[in-house]
């Protein structure tokens, strides 16, 4: 039966497949209990402690988790995106009908099912325990999941499943060399601050789409983290693109992702700031789904971009989007003016200030106003 499975998964197109059994993983509620403050959104909202470390909650009938490797690197990605997105989030490796990546998945359940298994999905399950205990990989100390061969730009899917399959006791430990710091040094943020153990709300990635989204999570993405986001407007790939267990992956030469070449002029963030609905619902949203549920998360996220690149050429666009009806792109479009910094920011904040009647904008613009 594991044969059987593991020969079809590779035939739709995963790269490695694991066993394990449905235990649960105490060393993840464990380690969650003890960073409570930093997982408010999994402790209180979204996923719920218990869930996230045992997959009986995913499938009370649960006895064994199947473990599938995506291997996402497999073409170029458009260099105007690198540091704009993640990779994973470009490779578009979402459960969504029209998806490739949800094609697969719904493939592979059915396929389960047939051989007379109960099935439980995502999102509830712990998919990089799972991974590792399964024997298809290890750690890096920054916290990424790392497949032999492949690096760390790999997803992985884990399915509770009811039948009783021969679990791989083969459990690695990690494989950075002692005396490497390289993605610990490349984080900007601090959010890695030992190897291992990555604050979720001083990272990049979480900022794009946390704050302002998630229950449980801040409101707002704090100041000195908004400076250190750069041009990323979804996701973060420092601490992977920095890392040597990444480096072969990184140098390959690769025939560039024809559609994603053909969408990256449609995400530059001077596009992005200002989409109306229809842009986003049908350009945007299908292809960047996942957590960036509303529009304004990636109009927020745009605005930041732009106020970093410090460039005066897009001081008009910032100011179209003070009269945006969202009050959380006003109030971000605010904070980049303040940051790029010119003598025409200070015109738009001042004729904008006049005319806002929310405070949190209200109290943006005036900071923005206040640092020029
Ligand atoms: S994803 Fe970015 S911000 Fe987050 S830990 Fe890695 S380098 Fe730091
Ligand atoms: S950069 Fe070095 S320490 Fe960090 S994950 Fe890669 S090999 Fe490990």
């Amino acid at each position: 039966m594991e044969r059987e499975i593991r020969e079809y998964a590779l035939d739709i197109g995963f790269d490695d497949v694991g066993f394990t059994t449905a235990d649960p993983f105490p060393q993840l509620t464990q380690a969650l209990e003890e960073r409570k403050s930093g997982y408010s959104w999994v402790s209180e909202g979204l996923l719920q402690l218990a869930y996230v470390a045992d997959p009986h909650y995913v499938l009370p009938s649960a006895k064994s988790i199947v473990v599938l490797i995506y291997d996402y690197f497999k073409q170029a990605y458009p260099p105007e995106l690198l540091n704009s997105i993640g990779k994973a989030y470009q490779s578009r490796l979402y459960p969504g009908k029209k998806r490739l990546f949800g094609s697969r998945l719904r493939l592979i359940k059915d396929y389960l099912q047939e051989k007379k298994m109960e099935v439980g999905v995502r999102p509830a399950m712990p998919e990089r325990q799972a991974a590792i205990r399964a024997g298809v990989g290890t750690f890096g100390c920054n916290t990424f999941f790392y497949s032999p061969g492949r690096g760390s730009y790999v997803g992985i899917v884990a399915l509770a499943v009811s039948g009783e399959l021969e679990p791989q006791m083969q459990e690695a430990s990690s494989r950075c060399p002692d005396d490497c710091r390289c993605c610990i040094e490349a984080c900007p943020t601090g959010a890695l601050y030992e190897p291992y153990k990555m604050d979720p709300l001083r990272c990049i990635a979480f900022n794009t789409y946390g704050p302002g989204n998630f229950p449980g999570a801040p409101d707002d993405i704090p100041l000195d983290i908004r400076e250190k986001m750069g041009s990323w407007i979804y996701g973060c790939d420092l601490c992977q693109d920095a890392c040597s267990r990444n480096k072969k992956r990184l140098q390959q030469k690769l025939v560039p992702d024809a559609f994603l070449k053909e969408m990256a002029p449609k995400l530059a963030p001077t596009v992005l700031l200002n989409m109306d609905d229809r842009y986003y619902h049908e350009t945007i949203q299908p292809v960047l789904y996942g957590y960036m549920w509303e529009k304004k998360f990636m109009q927020r996220n745009a605005a930041i971009a732009l106020g970093n690149s410090k460039d005066e050429m897009v001081v008009s666009l910032l100011g179209k989007a003070m009269e945006d009806p969202q009050e959380m792109v006003r109030a971000y479009s605010a904070w980049a003016l303040g940051r790029i910094g010119r003598a025409k920011c200070f015109k738009v904040l001042e004729k904008a200030l006049g005319r806002e009647d929310r405070a949190p904008v209200k109290k943006e613009i005036r900071l923005a106003l206040d640092s020029l």
